[in-house]
């Protein structure tokens, strides 16, 4: 079993995007440092949590804070040198470097146990994420006109239409 969690921070870039057709999206989250890039892939519901978790985290520290880093997507390296499926996701604030701690468990680590990969990003990086999810999530399946219920690929059954 690992002992210690992977270290990666500060990093250059963070982001979050969507991949496949609209309907059967997958989605990751992407972080490089000037050496080392992670891809972690997980649900959208998780993906959405943790922008939620970094906006509560973010109001609750009293520094002002100045804009949002959103990075384009092709500054990440391929192939990623870390890539796993994310289980458990924990923020935390590190206040003498002004840094906030993403702690990564992948699904095969023990929740309880070490992190899998631990990121330190900045403020403005953490902000330019969160809205990045919330985008990323926002423009998935089309939304019928008449109940605004998401379309899925295979087709639509309208309660409006009954
Ligand atoms: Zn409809």
């Amino acid at each position: 079993m690992q002992e210690e969690a992977f270290p990666l921070g500060p990093l250059a870039a963070l982001g979050a995007e969507a991949l496949g057709q609209p309907g059967q999206r997958t989605f990751r989250i992407r972080a490089q440092t000037e050496e080392v890039g992670a891809t972690l892939w997980l649900e959208k519901e998780q993906l959405q949590a943790l922008a939620v978790a970094i906006e509560q985290l973010l109001i609750q520290i009293p520094r002002p804070l100045e804009g949002e880093q959103t990075p384009s997507m092709n500054v990440f390296r391929e192939p990623p040198a870390i890539e796993f499926k994310v289980g458990r996701l924990a923020l935390g604030y590190v206040e003498e470097s002004d840094l906030v701690a993403l702690l990564v468990h992948s699904v095969d680590a023990d929740p309880e146990g070490p992190a899998t990969l631990v990121c330190l990003a900045s403020r403005p990086q953490c902000r330019g994420l969160s809205r990045q999810i919330i985008e990323v999530c926002a423009a998935g399946r089309p939304r019928c006109p008449l109940c605004s219920d998401p379309i899925n690929p295979e087709g639509h059954h309208c309660v409006r239409l009954n």
